[in-house]
């Protein structure tokens, strides 16, 4: 009898991990490949009471897409339940980034312009940080095994960098930069048909709902990762991601969502095309930056005030709770900061 790609990654996986000692934590982002590998070690893992534990982190940004984010928290709590009924001595951790780097503290508190690809400020400290921080808590400075969905025929740029970050042992990366890191990626020769035929055939493993994954995935692609490849830009498309993300000119997953009934994400949309509206405005922006060169600089303190009203109206149309009081207690202290700094100057706006 031939095995399938899944039972064979599932024993390579068995076997590495009863290898050795090595910590193992596992970067879920609730998207396809995160999931698959979940799928992977609960079955590889299932029955053999091994002592090691296993970390499972999801990194929620604190502006995920509502109705995915609810999703995901869920399913950490079905995998955990899962795992520990199957003998698999598993640990799900929901992350999140610190409260000074939150995106609205930035935005909001800060001016911080909303990200784009020249600067793209968030990725590191929403979803990157967090991921090696918690690592870090955990194994302290012990080589840990990172448990990851990456794939070879993604696009040319990620073959690239995994040729680049190649073991002698094939499924094994590098990753520059964190020498107590080794990257473990079971589907590696997925192909997409490949990842989609195991998520939806192998029906041994209940807490990863792939009709679920399926659906949604009808309606979105890409996905912002919480691991950054050696050397690879932070995030590939941003959509399987913040709700607020203006890396992507358009926000199709937000759009599709709603053209397939999830209404409530309406003002949401709406708030994010606004706010990249204003983006470059210098009525909005300060005309020097922090660092007292000319350019467009912070958003302004009023235009600060303007942005919370109307994301404290977002949130009251949509229903969703949207930010903090924890993070407006900290928008209020940096407005106060700035108004106190003499190094902070805003010359008058035009229209505000
Ligand atoms: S999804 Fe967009 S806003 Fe969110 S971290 Fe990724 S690039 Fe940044």
């Amino acid at each position: 009898m031939t095995l399938s790609n899944f039972e064979i990654v599932s024993d390579v996986t068995k076997e590495y991990f009863c290898v050795d000692e090595r910590p193992w934590v596992v970067g879920y982002s609730g998207g396809k490949d995160s999931s698959l590998v979940i799928k992977i070690l609960l079955t590889s893992l299932s029955g053999l009471n091994h002592p090691k534990e296993v970390n499972i982190f999801y990194c929620d940004t604190g502006v995920e897409i509502p109705v995915l984010r609810d999703h995901i928290i869920e399913s950490l709590k079905l995998i955990q339940a899962e795992g520990l009924s199957l003998g698999i001595n598993i640990k799900t951790t929901c992350i999140k980034p610190p409260l000074k780097d939150h995106y609205f503290v930035k935005v909001i508190g800060r001016g911080y312009p909303t990200p784009t690809n020249k600067f793209r400020w968030c990725t590191d400290k929403l979803r990157i940080n967090p991921v090696q921080q918690a690592i870090k808590e955990i194994v302290g400075e012990e080589e840990t095994i990172v448990v990851l969905g990456t794939r070879y025929n993604e696009s040319n740029e990620r073959d690239k960098i995994l040729k680049r970050n190649e073991t002698d042992n094939k499924y094994f990366f590098k990753q520059t930069g964190h020498k107590n890191t080794i990257l473990f990626s079971p589907i590696r020769d997925f192909s997409t048909d490949d990842v989609w035929e195991s998520l939806l055939t192998k029906n041994n493993i209940t807490s990863i709902n792939a009709s679920y994954i399926a659906d949604i995935y009808r309606q979105i692609s890409g996905e912002c990762p919480i691991i950054r490849l050696p050397d690879s830009t932070p995030c590939s498309k941003g959509r399987f991601g913040c709700w607020t993300c203006t890396v992507v000119r358009q926000d199709k997953a937000t759009s599709n969502l709603i053209k397939n009934g999830f209404r409530s994400l309406e003002p949401l949309l709406e708030f994010r095309s606004w706010i990249l509206s204003i983006r470059d405005d210098t009525n909005h922006r300060c005309t020097v930056r922090r660092n007292g060169v000319r350019g467009l600089g912070p958003f302004r303190l009023k235009s600060r005030e303007i942005i919370l009203n109307k994301l404290l109206e977002t949130e009251k149309k949509s229903g969703f709770t949207l930010i903090s009081e924890e993070e407006i207690e900290t928008i209020y202290k940096l407005w106060e900061e700035d108004k106190a700094s003499p190094k902070y100057q805003e010359d008058p706006a035009i229209f505000i």
